[in-house]
C-alpha cells in the first residue's frame, strides 16, 4: 500500500529512501510446493516441539522457573552451550539473535565503518546491499568470475569490511577455505563475514579458522539445515573482542535477543545431531539427484553445496519456465537482475516433491 508524501513527511529523510528487503514470496495456492525461499522440506527434529511443549507446561514452569511470565535469559546461555558442544567452540567466541539478518544487521553495525566501504560480490545475498544503505555505508562490488566462482584477488578493502556468501547465494557455489585465508591475509584490518547460511550441505565451515584470524567473523542460521526457518535463531562466530563488540550493539537495541521458547527449542535442536545429519545428507543425495534429472532435461546447472540449485535452459527462457511452473502451483525463484535474469533458483524438496517439479517440467520443456 502506498503511504502518500504528505504522510511521509514525517518520517526521518533516512526512511523516506531506503529501499526495503523484499523476502521471497510467501503465497497462498491451493496445492502449492514452495521451492522458492530455501526453507528445509523436512520437519525440525521432533524434540524441538517436545522441548517448547515443556517450556510451555506448568510442571516446567514450576519445576524450571521457564514461565512465559519471566523475560528469558538475555544471555540465552542454555543456546550458547549447546550450540558450544555442537561446534567444539568456546562459549566466549559465539554470538546469538533472531535469525541470521538479525545477526548480520548487529555485525554490520559493529564493523563496517561510513567512509570506509563495504565489499561484496555483485551477486550475493540480497540483503547486503539493503544494510549498506541502512547504516549509510560506501559500498565497494565486485564482479563475480565467468563461472559465478569468486575470484579472491578482487577482495581487498583496507579499512574497511567485507562480506560474502559460502557457499553463494543465489549461485551456490563454495569457496575453499584457502581461498577465504587469501582474503583474510589480504585484509587484515578489515573485519571479513563469512555468511555460512548454506554450509550444512556439503561445504566446508570456516569455523576452524577462527583462532587464527582476528579479523574474522562466521556467520551461522539454524533455518535452513535444521528446518526453523520459522523459529528464528541466527548465530555469529569469532575470536571474543569481536564477539564482545556484537554484544555491545545487541545490548543498545534489546538485551533479550531470544524468547523463552526458542531458546528451549533451539537447544533440542542442537542436541539431536543424529537427526540434523541424516536430514541434512537427505537433501545432498535429493540435490544430486535433481541435478542429474535436470541436467537430463537440458538444464545447465551450477555445481551448488546448498539446499538449493542455480540453473538455466539451453533454450527455454527463465521466465517463462518460472511462469508455467507457478500455473500449476509450483513456485521457484527467478531473479530479475542483469546477469542472471536466465537463471532459477530452485530450493531442494523431498524425493517427491522434485518427481512433480520433474514431470511438470517435461510438458514445459517439449
Ligand atoms: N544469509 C543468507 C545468504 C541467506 O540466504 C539467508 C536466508 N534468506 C540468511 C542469511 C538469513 O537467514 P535467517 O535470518 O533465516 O537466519
Amino acid at each position: 500500500e502506498q503511504i502518500s508524501l504528505h504522510l511521509q513527511r514525517l518520517w526521518s529523510p533516512e526512511v523516506r529512501t531506503l529501499e526495503p528487503y523484499v523476502p521471497g514470496e510467501q503465497p497462498k495456492l491451493d496445492n502449492l510446493l514452495k521451492l522458492n525461499t530455501n526453507e528445509s522440506p523436512f520437519p525440525p527434529s521432533p524434540k524441538v516441539a517436545e522441548a517448547i511443549m515443556l517450556a510451555l507446561s506448568e510442571q516446567a514452569n514450576l519445576g524450571m522457573g521457564s514461565s512465559l511470565r519471566l523475560y528469558p535469559d538475555p544471555d540465552a546461555s542454555a543456546l550458547k552451550h549447546a550450540i558450544a558442544i555442537q561446534q567444539k567452540l568456546p562459549v566466549e567466541q559465539i554470538f546469538v539473535g533472531n535469525g541470521s539478518d538479525e545477526v548480520l544487521a548487529h555485525i554490520f553495525k559493529a564493523f563496517f565503518i561510513q567512509d570506509k566501504p563495504v565489499l561484496y560480490p555483485d551477486i550475493s545475498y540480497s540483503f547486503y546491499p539493503v544494510y549498506s544503505q541502512f547504516f549509510n555505508l560506501k559500498v565497494v562490488e565486485v564482479p563475480l568470475a565467468a563461472d559465478f566462482s569468486i575470484d579472491v584477488s578482487g577482495y581487498q578493502q583496507p579499512n574497511g569490511g567485507i562480506v560474502f556468501a559460502n557457499p553463494n547465494a543465489p549461485t551456490g557455489v563454495f569457496l575453499p577455505l584457502d581461498k577465504i585465508e587469501v582474503i583474510l591475509q589480504q585484509n587484515p584490518d578489515s573485519v571479513v563475514v563469512v555468511d555460512e547460511a548454506y554450509v550444512d550441505f556439503g561445504g566446508q565451515s570456516a569455523t576452524c579458522l577462527i583462532d587464527q584470524y582476528d579479523n574474522l567473523v562466521v556467520c551461522q542460521t539454524t533455518s535452513k539445515s535444521r528446518a526453523l526457518a520459522g523459529l528464528r535463531i541466527g548465530m555469529a562466530f569469532a575470536q571474543p573482542h569481536l564477539i564482545a563488540a556484537l554484544e555491545r550493539v545487541k545490548n543498545s537495541f534489546n538485551s533479550y535477543p531470544m524468547d523463552r521458547l526458542a531458546i528451549a527449542g533451539g537447544v533440542a535442536s542442537f542436541e539431536d545431531q543424529a537427526y540434523f545429519e541424516q536430514t541434512s545428507q537427505q537433501t545432498i543425495n535429493n540435490r544430486e539427484q535433481l541435478v542429474a534429472q535436470l541436467t537430463q532435461l537440458g538444464f545447465e546447472v551450477l555445481p551448488s553445496k546448498a539446499n538449493f540449485i542455480f540453473t538455466r535452459h539451453q533454450q527455454y527462457s527463465a521466465a517463462e519456465i518460472a511462469g508455467k511452473l507457478r500455473e500449476t502451483g509450483i513456485i521457484v525463484r527467478h531473479f530479475n537482475k542483469p546477469k542472471i535474469h536466465n537463471f532459477l533458483r530452485i530450493t531442494i524438496g523431498t524425493t517427491a516433491q522434485q518427481q512433480r517439479l520433474i514431470d511438470r517440467l517435461k510438458e514445459v520443456i517439449q
